[in-house]
């Protein structure tokens, strides 16, 4: 079974958000599972740099008017898989982030960048002889690559089946009308039945509507995205192919998290060894400057991006009575500034409890999920959630609201969850936090059982795998 697995992100080559670690991880357990499988990104500058070598593989010509655009095939000790990269230097050679430039503003060219990278992978799908290699799936992934099945639809040949994964259906990819005559994309394609979304080119939409087969990364986010609520204008939609929509968790790297081996914290440590666990919470406090207090006080954390998304706003109002209690807080993250500046003011409130590293920092993430108490995901809504996962795992509890797949992966004897977007909710579970802090005993026990978890992607895998199979033989003519 040929996959080709397009992202636009993949860690450790390049990573904004979970789509980055998922991008990493799932296709190395797929290829466990026997899958041949080829990681399809684009060559911006910064995995380029990454690269331990990178080799042309073909050429495809002037794809939109942008210049030549070659696949090249890249490797990485770091990652290793089949990585292929979709070459246009004028759109992917650029300093800056994926998505943005280096003062976080969006590309102007992204609608043109995405359209490329989507059209090089449908290439990929119906042009196996350039290649010599017939993918017998293309795996999307979000917005970016939600144009893939468009091509695909209008080319109209034998093709390979389609799976859309929604990773975060708020990230739409909207833009201009004339976006499509510039891609060379029919007119048809722009209609409510379609691409068209309040007077716009929506890309998610093409991966929704087009695509053989749909999955969220959550088998509880995929039932909410089919309600009014959480389904941001398309729930119509997801609802009526909801017998082609499947939720399938994702699962953690397990090497890459792994509290027996972890290069980055001050002190190993596994379920069977928790006061080697405690000596990665003074390291810590020195390095976010706050004191180690004794007798020992909870210490939350929270490790995320600074949107409204996270709840880092109920976070704020909810803080002042809790940080009242004694407890302290780490906080890593970046985002919105306005967000970034409350926290900063609120640390300068409280210097000894709060420390605020705003910034994106792996390895930092790495020592404050080893050595927190409890992890803050006071989400709004949450696809997935990877940090609780790693939460677990290291021993830190997660305090989560419960929703998409902290719901899926939290419950009440590993860490603590509550209901409603609110303050008075949030500020309910932390209390809550404190009480049962008192007890180490239990605490103890509770965070034995979450490191006990399973979480690695073998699962996940194993249920992809069966999905594509479902696909092959009804829904494409396999074109060996
Ligand atoms: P999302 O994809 O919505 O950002 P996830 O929980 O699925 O949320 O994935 C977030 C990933 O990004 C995790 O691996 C998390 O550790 C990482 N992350 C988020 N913010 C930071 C940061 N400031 N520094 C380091 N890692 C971060």
């Amino acid at each position: 079974m040929r996959v080709l697995f397009v992202s636009s992100e993949a860690h450790p080559l390049v990573k904004t958000g979970g789509l980055g670690d998922v991008a990493g991880a799932l296709p190395q357990a797929l290829v466990a599972e026997g899958v041949d499988v080829r990681l399809l990104i684009p060559a911006y500058r910064q995995v380029l740099d990454h690269l331990d070598t990178v080799e042309p593989l073909i050429s495809l010509g002037d794809q939109l008017g942008m210049g030549e655009v070659r696949v090249l095939q890249g490797v990485s000790h770091a990652l290793p898989l089949s990585i292929w990269l979709v070459d246009c230097p004028v759109l992917f050679d650029r300093p800056g982030g994926p998505y943005q430039d280096q003062q976080g503003v969006d590309w102007v060219d992204n609608g043109l960048r995405f359209a490329l990278f989507s059209r090089v992978a449908a290439l990929l799908g119906v042009t196996g002889r350039l290649t010599g290699w017939y993918p017998d799936l293309i795996h999307l992934n979000d917005w970016q690559s939600g144009l893939v099945p468009v091509w695909l639809r209008q080319w109209g040949a034998s093709r390979p089946a389609t799976l859309f994964t929604i990773h975060n259906l708020q990230y739409q990819g909207l833009f201009p009308k004339t976006l499509m005559s510039e891609i060379g994309l029919p007119d048809h394609f722009y209609d409510m039945h379609g691409l068209e979304y309040h007077q716009q080119l929506s890309m998610l939409k093409g991966g929704l509507y087009y695509a053989d087969r749909l999955s969220t990364v959550s088998p509880t986010y995929a039932l909410e995205v089919q309600s009014e609520e959480m389904g941001e204008g398309l729930n119509g939609l997801l609802s009526d192919r909801r017998e082609q929509l499947v939720g399938i968790l994702n699962g953690i790297d397990t090497r890459i998290w792994d509290p027996q081996h972890d290069p980055d914290i001050a002190a190993p440590f596994d379920k069977e060894r928790l006061d080697e666990r405690d000596r990665n919470r003074a390291p810590l406090l020195i390095e976010m400057g706050l004191p180690v207090t004794e007798p020992r006080v909870p210490l939350f954390g929270l490790v995320s991006r600074l949107v409204p998304q996270k709840g880092v706003d109920l976070l704020l109002a909810a803080l002042p009575e809790v940080l009242e209690s004694g407890a302290q807080l780490v906080v890593l993250g970046s985002g919105m500034p306005l967000l970034e500046q409350q926290l900063r003011q609120m640390q300068q409130q409280w210097p000894t409890q709060l420390a605020v590293w705003v910034g994106y920092s792996e390895p930092l993430a790495h020592r404050l999920v080893a050595g927190v108490d409890v992890l803050l995901v006071p989400s709004r809504f949450e696809p997935c959630g990877l940090t609780q996962m790693y939460a677990l795992r290291y021993g830190a509890l997660p305090l989560v609201r419960k929703t998409g797949g902290l719901a899926d992966t939290v419950d009440e004897q590993s860490g603590f969850l509550f209901e409603e977007v609110s303050v008075e909710s949030l500020r309910g579970a932390m209390n809550q936090v404190l009480d049962a802090f008192q007890d180490q005993a239990a605490w103890r026990e509770r965070q034995q059982y979450a490191m006990g978890r399973a979480l690695d992607w073998s699962r996940s895998a194993k249920q992809y795998k069966a999905v594509y199979q479902q696909l092959l033989p009804t829904d494409t003519g396999s074109m060996k």
